[in-house]
C-alpha cells in the first residue's frame, strides 16, 4: 500500500491561503492530521487553521508585498491623505481582520459585492500594467507606511504568483473620479464594518483550567478548599493529622447580621469608588480600539475606610466580631460572589463581541460562567470587574487582619500584638496600600486585560483574598509564635527584598507598557513584535522572565516565616501561591507565544532563566 507522501514538515514557514480568498499570508506548519489529510497551520497573528495541501504553496513562488499594496493604488492615495486615517490603519489589525476584508474582496457574492455591483463596475487587469505607476506615485508613502508600523510590516500580504494564463489582478475603476470616490468610502465603511466584527468576534481560544470538565471540579473545589481551611484552623490542633474537620450544622453558616455587615462594606465601597475623587486612567487598547478609563482611588478608598473603621471603634463597635464570625462572614460573601457571577453571565449575552473576553466564549454554560464571559462588565462608568479586583476583598484583607491582631490580644490577655502578628499585619499591609497607590499597574495585569469577569474572579476577589489570605493572622490568634531578634531581622529583610524586586519590575512593565517612548526607559532594549507592541529583553524584564514573580515569591515567605513551623496550615498561602504561578506563568507563556510568536520565541532565547520552572 503507498503511504501519503508529507509535502510540508512541522515547522516549515509556507504560504497558506486564507480560506475564502486569494490571499495568501505567510504561515508556520504545525502538523498534518493523517486521516483528513488537512495540515494544521498558525498564522503570524496567532490564528490556527487546518488547510488542505494545495492552499499550500512554497514561500519561494512568491512576492511579498506591504497590505496596503495590495490595495489599489488610488485608495492607498486617498488613505494617505487623512493623517487619522493613517494613524488608524497603522493600529494593530489582526491577520483575521485583514484577511476577512480580503474574503469580502474576492468573494463575488459577498454582501459588500452585492450592495455595490449596481454602482461599480472594475475590470480586472494584470497587475504588471499597473506595477510601474504604483511604485511611482506611492513607493514614498509606502516606505513610510512600512517604516511606521512593525505590524503592516510582518503581517505582509502576498499574492499567488500567476498560474498559467491567469495574471494578478487590480481593482481598477472605470467610471470617473466623483462615481468611483464616493463608491470608494462606501467600500471602506463595509471593509471596516467587516474587519471590526472579525476582529470582535472571539476565536475559540484553547480552554483553560482542564477546561469544562475542569470547571465543574473548580466551581465545587474552590468553595470547599476555604471552608476545610477555616474549619481546620478552628480545631484545637489544627494538624492534618486531624483530616478531615467536624463538619458543623448547616445553620451554623448563616448570620443575617454578617450578610449585612458584608453588603455594607461593598456599598461603602462602591460609594467611594465613585465619588470624583483621584485620578482617570486609561486602561490599555481594547480588540475594539477603544480605551476604557478607570477611577484610581483605591489609597483615598484606604484612608478613610481606615478613619471609618476607627469612628466605629470609638463608637463601641468591637471588630473582634469579625473573628467570631468569621464562618458566617465568609457564606455571606460567598453568597454574594454566586449572585454577582449569575449576574455577570446573563448580562454577557447581552455584550457586543468586541466586549466579550478570548479566554471565557467557550460556548459551554458551565466554562463561561466560570471563565468569565465578558471582558469589562460596566453599569456606566462603574467597572465591576476593577471594583472588585481592588476593593472590597483588598482593604477587607487589611480589615480582617487588624481584626485578628485585636482577637489576638484579646484572646492571650496581650496588651499589644505579638511579633509575628505585628509583621503578618504590615508586611500584608504594605502589599495592599501598594498596590492602591500604584493601581494603575493592575491595568496592565492579565486579569484586567486578557481575563473576563466571571465566578473565578469574583469569588477570588470575594471570598478567596479576604478569607484564605488571612489565614496566618487568624492562625496567630491561637498559635502565637515568639521571635527571636535575628529571625524578625531576617525576615523583614526578606520581605523588603522581595517588595523592591516586585515593584521595580511591575513599575518597570507598567511604564513602558503605558509609553514605550519614555525617555527613562530609553536605556531598555527591546524586540518589536507583529502585534505593534514591543518586548522588553533589558531591565528586570531582560534578567528573568517574570521578575515580579520573583519579587511576590520572596514576600509570601516573608508572610509565612512568622508563623513558625508547627502546622502547615500558614504555609498554605505559599504554597498556594507558587501553584498559582506556575499555571499562571504557563497561562502567560502560551498566551504571549500565541501573540506574539517568533517575537516571543526570540525574547525566551535572549532571557534564558525563569523563575518558574517549566512544569508542564
Ligand atoms: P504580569 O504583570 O507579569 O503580566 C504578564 C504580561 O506582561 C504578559 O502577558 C505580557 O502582556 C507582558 N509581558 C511579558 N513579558 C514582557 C516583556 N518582556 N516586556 C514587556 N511586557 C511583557 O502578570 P500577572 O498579571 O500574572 O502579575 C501581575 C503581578 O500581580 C505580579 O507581580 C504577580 O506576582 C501579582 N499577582 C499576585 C497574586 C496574588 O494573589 N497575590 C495573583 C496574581 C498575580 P502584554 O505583552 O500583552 O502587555
Amino acid at each position: 500500500m503507498k503511504m501519503p507522501t508529507v509535502k510540508y514538515q512541522r515547522g516549515d514557514m509556507v504560504m497558506g491561503r486564507w480560506p475564502g480568498s486569494n490571499l495568501y499570508y505567510e504561515v508556520k506548519v504545525l502538523g498534518l492530521d493523517a486521516k483528513s489529510q488537512l495540515y494544521t497551520v498558525i498564522y503570524k497573528d496567532g490564528t490556527e487553521l487546518e488547510l488542505k495541501e494545495q492552499d499550500i504553496k512554497s514561500a519561494a513562488g512568491f512576492q511579498s508585498r506591504s497590505r496596503s499594496r495590495s490595495r489599489s493604488p488610488s485608495r492607498r492615495r486617498s488613505r494617505s491623505r487623512s493623517p487619522a486615517r493613517t494613524t488608524r490603519r497603522s493600529s494593530s489589525r489582526t491577520a483575521a481582520a485583514v484577511a476577512a476584508a480580503a474574503i469580502t474582496e474576492s468573494a463575488p457574492s459577498s454582501r459588500r459585492d452585492a450592495k455595490l455591483k449596481d454602482s461599480v463596475e472594475v475590470r480586472l487587469s494584470p497587475l504588471q500594467q499597473t506595477k510601474a505607476a504604483e511604485n511611482n506615485s506611492n513607493n514614498k508613502h509606502e516606505k513610510k507606511e512600512e517604516n511606521n508600523t512593525a505590524n503592516e510590516k510582518s503581517e505582509a500580504v502576498a499574492e499567488a504568483v500567476p498560474e498559467k494564463n491567469q495574471g494578478r489582478y487590480n481593482l481598477r475603476r472605470r467610471k470617473d473620479d466623483g462615481d468611483f470616490k464616493s463608491v470608494e468610502a462606501k467600500v471602506e465603511q463595509l471593509e471596516e464594518k467587516e474587519a471590526k466584527l472579525a476582529a470582535a468576534t472571539p476565536p475559540s481560544t484553547p480552554l483553560d483550567f482542564g477546561g469544562k470538565i475542569g470547571a465543574y471540579f473548580w466551581l465545587l473545589f474552590l468553595p470547599a478548599w476555604v471552608l476545610f481551611l477555616l474549619l481546620q484552623v478552628n480545631l484545637e490542633d489544627p494538624s492534618l493529622a486531624n483530616f478531615p474537620p467536624p463538619l458543623p450544622p448547616l445553620e451554623a453558616f448563616w448570620d443575617v447580621q454578617a450578610l449585612g455587615f458584608v453588603i455594607l462594606w461593598i456599598l461603602f465601597q462602591a460609594v467611594l469608588y465613585i465619588l470624583p475623587v483621584g485620578k482617570l486612567s486609561e486602561g490599555m487598547p481594547l480588540r475594539s480600539g477603544e480605551r476604557l478609563k478607570y477611577r484610581t482611588n483605591g489609597f483615598f478608598a484606604i484612608v478613610v475606610s481606615s478613619v471609618a473603621v476607627a469612628a466605629a471603634m470609638h463608637k463601641g463597635f468591637d471588630l473582634t466580631y469579625i473573628h467570631s464570625h468569621f464562618l458566617q462572614l465568609t457564606a455571606a460573601s460567598f453568597i454574594i460572589s454566586i449572585l454577582l457571577s449569575t449576574y455577570l453571565y446573563v448580562r454577557s449575552h447581552y455584550a457586543a463581541p468586541e466586549q466579550l473576553a478570548l479566554g471565557g466564549s467557550s460556548g459551554n454554560v458551565v466554562y463561561d460562567f466560570f471563565k468569565g464571559h465578558e471582558l469589562n462588565p460596566r453599569i456606566k462608568n462603574f467597572d465591576l470587574k476593577f471594583f472588585c479586583e481592588m476593593r472590597p476583598g483588598l482593604i477587607g484583607w487589611c480589615l480582617i487582619n487588624f481584626a485578628m491582631a485585636l482577637a489576638e490580644m484579646k484572646h492571650q490577655g496581650l496588651n499589644a500584638p505579638s511579633h509575628s502578628m505585628i509583621l503578618v499585619n504590615l508586611f500584608q499591609l504594605l502589599y495592599v496600600v501598594d498596590g492602591l497607590w500604584n493601581e494603575e499597574a493592575i491595568l496592565t495585569t492579565m486579569d484586567l486585560m486578557h481575563d473576563g469577569f466571571g465566578f473565578m474572579l469574583a469569588f477570588g476577589d470575594l471570598v478567596w483574598v479576604p478569607f484564605t489570605y488571612t489565614l496566618q493572622a487568624y492562625y496567630l490568634v491561637s498559635w502565637p509564635n515568639p521571635l527571636s531578634l535575628p529571625a524578625l531581622g531576617a525576615i523583614v529583610t526578606l520581605k523588603l527584598v522581595g517588595f523592591y524586586i516586585f515593584r521595580k519590575s511591575n513599575s518597570e512593565k507598567n511604564a513602558f507598557r503605558r509609553n514605550p517612548s519614555d525617555t527613562r526607559l530609553s536605556h531598555l532594549r527591546n524586540i518589536p513584535t507583529a502585534t505593534g507592541k514591543s518586548l522588553l529583553v533589558s531591565g528586570w524584564w531582560g534578567v528573568v522572565r517574570h521578575p515580579n514573580y520573583l519579587g511576590d515569591l520572596l514576600m509570601a515567605l516573608a508572610w509565612s516565616l512568622p508563623c513558625g513551623f508547627s502546622h502547615l496550615l500558614p504555609w498554605y498561602y505559599m504554597i498556594y501561591f507558587i501553584i498559582l504561578l506556575v499555571h499562571r506563568d504557563s497561562r502567560d507563556m502560551s498566551e504571549c507565544r500565541r501573540k506574539y510568536g517568533s517575537a516571543w520565541d526570540e525574547y525566551c532565547r535572549t532571557v534564558r532563566y525563569r523563575i518558574i520552572p517549566r512544569v508542564y
